[in-house]
């Protein structure tokens, strides 16, 4: 995604140490930025994630791109909930995609997450802002196609569809 003041600074926190409120520093998105980015996608991946799987969405698109032009059924929200895990898989440590898993993939309350993992809790809140922060940078910055924003991602895989059901 290519980022414009204005669109950084709608997700900017004003009282931000690093930007100031602008939601840029030194040209790419500030830590605030890519905390609220996370957050946003994370919302979407618990919404995907928690869908009802008899109301799951299927869409019959073609692929326009490829050398062959086959139709192909598609799952959207579990497209969707594999590539935000994989964005997080690519960017953090082993111990940091521990906490991840644990705690945004799995939803573990803190007090538990933080007695699994033996540590405190300032700490695990510590490694939790860390993560939002690096995730959250990956999907701010990743192309051509990025879980941010969640509508665009899902818009775009509908954009081909010939007909869609609901199964
Ligand atoms: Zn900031």
């Amino acid at each position: 995604m290519n980022w414009t003041p204005e669109g950084a600074a709608e997700l900017a926190r004003y009282d931000c140490r690093g930007c100031g409120g602008s939601g840029l520093a030194s040209g790419e998105p500030c830590a605030c930025v890519c905390r609220r980015v996370f957050q946003v996608c994370y919302r979407r991946f618990r919404v995907c994630a928690e869908a009802d799987a008899f109301a799951r969405v299927v869409t019959f698109r073609e692929n326009r791109r490829g050398v062959e032009r086959h139709l192909m059924w598609i799952r959207r929200n579990e497209d969707y909930c594999a590539d935000f895990e994989a964005s997080a898989r690519r960017v953090l440590s082993p111990q940091l995609y521990r906490v991840f898993r644990l705690c945004h993939v799995l939803g573990a309350a803190t007090d538990l997450a933080a007695r699994r993992l033996s540590m405190s809790r300032s700490v695990l809140y510590d490694m939790v802002a860390e993560i939002e922060e690096r995730v959250g940078r990956e999907l701010a910055l990743m192309q051509p196609y990025s879980p941010y924003p969640p509508q665009a991602y899902l818009g775009s895989t509908a954009r081909g569809a010939q007909r869609a059901c609901a199964l």
